[in-house]
């Protein structure tokens, strides 16, 4: 058991390179937490310093009580599950398993049959007891996907640490092996940091979700909060499948309300946002919009003269462009009269056809307003605190 931390870790590669730019996060005991970012993002950078496989450039990273800077990774007590399973090849599952705790036998004071037991124990766990005598070779992607992760649990390790361990996997067994993952992570309580590009992956599976940008950690916060208080527009359009549909326009006062201009008319936005807004008067801002916030048909509740429903929902022209349906759902690509792009998701049952031209509804009690730019400020999640810099200070 142990938590990590990271304080301004920063690493530079030769070359002009700043792979990972003053991370600081704390990782709590037994915390299943997920490194999530675009490709280059420095994720893997930040794992492998936290492994010792990479000197931490500048910054302390501690594992417990202890600075692990000069430590070397095999003192660390860390175990790492990677992408390409490094398994060894000449080795049956049963030697894979066993290898790193034959290694430390003196040092853990084992003996053959503890070590045994404790092999047996994994694969139980695992569901892989049948292929001990097999070789790698003689395995399915998801089988030895299973052995690299029964390798470093066996140990026993104080954190796991699991570099895009799902990448190399179809799509239905990622899944498998994801709840697989977190129900392991459950009952094994050990601290866990993982590393994605996927973001339905670091949603599903993460206590707490980093997601990182050049380097630069942008968010850290539960899955939800991510995904419903996104701290800037970057981590809005990151997370969230379709992506959160973004208008440019300008915030204006109707009947001394602040509204919305998204160049066809206005949209009013909710009371609440009044205050946060009142400093952003008559600048050019743009509007965030889940797609599970537009709804084809009239929304219960609208045009009841309770206002904390009712004027909620803002209605705007659009003509659908694409239905793609999903079974259960169905997304519907949207553009307006001003020509902005829009994603909706809605009810499969829901009638709209392609070329239809009609008025959709929109909840805007949770609609999102940025200031400009990629990472453009969510003004409207702005007094809620970013929980990567208040954990760790
Ligand atoms: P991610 O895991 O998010 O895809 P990485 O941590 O692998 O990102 O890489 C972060 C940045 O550092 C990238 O720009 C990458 O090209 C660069 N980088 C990674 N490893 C090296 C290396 N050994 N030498 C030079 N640059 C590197």
């Amino acid at each position: 058991m142990a938590h990590v931390k990271l304080i301004d870790v920063t690493k530079d590669y030769p070359g002009g390179v700043r792979a990972v730019d003053r991370v600081s996060l704390e990782i709590g005991d037994r915390e299943f937490l997920v490194l999530v970012g675009p490709s280059g993002c420095g994720k893997s950078t930040t794992l492998r310093m936290i492994a010792g496989l990479e000197a931490v450039g500048s910054g302390t990273i501690r594992i417990g009580d202890r600075v692990v800077n000069e430590v070397p990774p095999k003192d660390r007590d860390i175990a790492m599950v990677f992408q390409n399973y490094a398994l060894y090849p000449h080795m049956t599952v049963y030697k894979n398993m066993a290898f790193s705790l034959k290694l430390r036998r003196r040092e853990l004071k084992l003996t053959k049959a503890d070590i045994d037991k404790k092999v047996r124990e994994t694969a139980a766990l695992l569901g892989i007891e049948d292929l001990l005598n097999r070789r790698p070779k003689a395995l399915s992607g998801g089988q030895r996907q299973r052995v690299a992760v029964g390798r470093a649990i066996v140990r026993n390790p104080k954190v796991f640490l699991f570099d895009e361990p799902l990448s190399n996997l179809d799509a239905k067994l990622r899944v498998e092996m994801r709840s697989e993952i977190k129900r392991l992570q459950r009952r094994l309580a050990t601290t866990t940091i993982y590393v994605t590009h996927d973001q339905e992956e670091a949603m599903t599976l993460g206590d707490r979700v980093v997601v990182m940008k050049d380097g630069v950690v942008q968010q850290c916060a539960p899955p939800l909060e991510i995904y419903d208080h996104p701290a800037n527009r970057f981590v809005a359009s990151f997370v969230g499948t379709p992506s959160m549909s973004f208008i440019e326009g300008r915030i204006v006062k109707r009947d001394a309300e602040p509204a919305f201009d998204v160049g066809n008319g206005s949209l009013s936005l909710p009371r609440w946002m009044t205050e946060r807004l009142s400093s952003y008067a008559d600048r050019e801002m743009v509007l965030g919009i889940r797609p599970d916030a537009f709804s084809v048909e009239r929304p219960a509740g609208n045009g009841v003269t309770d206002r904390t429903h009712g004027d909620d929902f803002a209605k705007l022209g659009v003509r659908i462009t694409l239905v793609e349906p999903l079974g259960d759902r169905k997304d519907i690509y949207m553009t307006t009269e001003a020509r902005k792009q829009l994603v909706g998701r809605v009810d499969a049952r829901v009638s709209v056809s392609e070329g239809q031209s009609l008025e959709v509804f929109i909840d805007m009690s949770r609609a999102h307003v940025f200031e400009p730019g990629e990472l453009g400020v969510n003004v409207t999640a702005m007094n809620r605190q970013n929980g990567a810099m208040a954990r760790a200070n």
